[in-house]
C-alpha cells in the first residue's frame, strides 16, 4: 500500500510570494514603479468579500500596491463598466480584476470583456482564453487556478508531456483552460463533466487528474489508477460538529482513499488554494513588467 507525497501548495505559494517580494523591490529600485493591482467588487456576497480582502493582503505582503471599488449590488452594469474603464486609463494600475459571480442582472460577459487586455491578470478576457486555445499564440494572462495547477506539476517535477490527463469540470474559470494548459503542455487530455457516462472508467486511465467539479469526495481510490498524480481544486463545506464554525472544507476527490493509491495529491485546503493568489500576484508583476518593459 503506497502513500502518496502530499504536494504542498501553501509551501510553494509561500515561496512564490518570496520571489515576487524580491523582483517588485527590484522593480521599485531600478525604474520607480510598483506593481498595482485593481480589485472591483460587485454586491454583497460574503465569500466574495472575503476573497477581495485575502487578494488585498497577499497584495501588501509582496510590496504590490492594491486599489479596491466596491460597486453596491442594485447598481448598474454602466456603473461596473466606468470603474473598468477607470482603472483601464490608470498608469498606477497594472491588473484589474472583476470578483465573479457578479450580481445576475449583468452580463458578466460585456463586463469582461471591457477589461484590458493589457491589464486581464485575471486571464477571462476572451481573446486571452482564445490565444491559450490556440496553436503558435500565447496569452498574454492565463487564468490563475490553473496556472497554479500546472506551477504545482512543474515545482515537484512531475513530467506532463505524453501523459495521459483527465481534467473534471469544464467551467470557463478552471477546468476548460486547465484541460488547454495541460494540451500545450503535450499531455493527451480528457475532460469529464457533468453528462459524462461511467467517469470512472476515464480517470482510472489518467496519470494525472485535475478536478473542479464541486462536489464532496466525489472521486473515490477505486477510480485512481495506481500512481497517478492528483489535483484536486475543489472546495466543498461538508458538516463537522466537532469544527468551531461546524464544517470544514473538502476537495473533490476523497483524500484518505486517494492518497493510498496515487503516487502524488494535494490537499484541501493547503494546496491549489493558496497557489490561485500567488499566480495573481505573479501575473500582476508580469503585467507591470511588460508595460514598463523592465526585465
Ligand atoms: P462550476 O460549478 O462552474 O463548474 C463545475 C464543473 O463540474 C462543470 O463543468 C460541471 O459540468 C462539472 N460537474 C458537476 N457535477 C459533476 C459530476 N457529478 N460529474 C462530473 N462533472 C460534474 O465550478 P468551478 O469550476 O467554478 O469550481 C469548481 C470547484 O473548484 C468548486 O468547488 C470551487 O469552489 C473550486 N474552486 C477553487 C478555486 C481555488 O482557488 N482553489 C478557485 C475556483 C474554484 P457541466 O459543465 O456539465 O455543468
Amino acid at each position: 500500500e503506497g502513500v502518496a507525497t502530499v504536494i504542498d501548495g501553501k509551501a510553494v505559494a509561500k515561496k512564490i510570494r518570496d520571489e515576487i517580494t524580491v523582483e517588485v523591490s527590484r522593480m521599485k529600485e531600478s525604474i520607480g514603479v510598483v506593481p498595482g493591482l485593481a480589485v472591483i467588487l460587485v454586491g454583497d456576497r460574503k465569500d466574495s468579500a472575503t476573497y477581495v480582502r485575502n487578494k488585498k493582503k497577499a497584495c501588501d505582503s509582496v510590496g504590490i500596491k492594491s486599489f479596491e471599488v466596491c460597486v453596491a449590488e442594485d447598481s448598474s452594469e454602466e456603473e461596473v463598466l466606468r470603474s473598468v474603464s477607470g482603472f483601464n486609463d490608470d498608469p498606477s494600475v497594472h491588473g484589474i480584476l472583476v470578483q465573479l459571480p457578479l450580481p445576475s442582472h449583468m452580463d458578466e460577459q460585456n463586463i469582461l470583456n471591457a477589461v484590458s487586455i493589457e491589464k486581464d491578470v485575471d486571464g477571462f478576457h476572451p481573446l486571452n482564453i482564445g490565444r491559450l486555445a490556440m496553436r503558435g499564440r500565447e496569452p498574454l494572462f492565463v487564468p490563475c487556478t490553473p496556472k497554479g495547477c500546472i506551477e504545482l506539476l512543474h515545482r515537484y517535477n512531475i513530467g506532463i508531456k505524453g501523459k495521459r490527463a483527465v481534467v473534471i469540470g469544464r467551467s470557463n474559470i478552471v477546468g476548460m483552460p486547465a484541460a488547454l494548459l495541460l494540451q500545450r503542455e503535450d499531455a493527451t487530455v480528457t475532460i469529464i463533466h457533468s453528462r459524462t457516462k461511467n467517469p470512472e472508467e476515464i480517470t482510472r486511465e489518467a496519470d494525472i487528474i485535475i478536478s473542479a467539479v464541486g462536489q464532496a469526495n466525489m472521486v473515490r481510490g477505486s477510480w485512481i489508477k495506481p500512481g497517478a498524480v492528483i489535483i484536486d481544486v475543489g472546495i466543498n463545506p461538508v458538516e463537522d460538529s466537532s469544527a468551531a464554525r461546524g464544517y470544514r472544507l473538502v476537495g473533490d476527490i476523497c483524500y484518505e482513499e486517494a492518497s493510498k493509491v496515487a503516487s502524488a495529491i494535494t490537499p484541501v485546503p493547503g494546496g491549489v488554494g493558496p497557489m490561485t493568489i500567488a499566480m495573481l500576484l505573479s501575473n500582476t508583476l508580469k503585467s507591470a513588467k511588460r508595460i514598463h518593459n523592465f526585465q
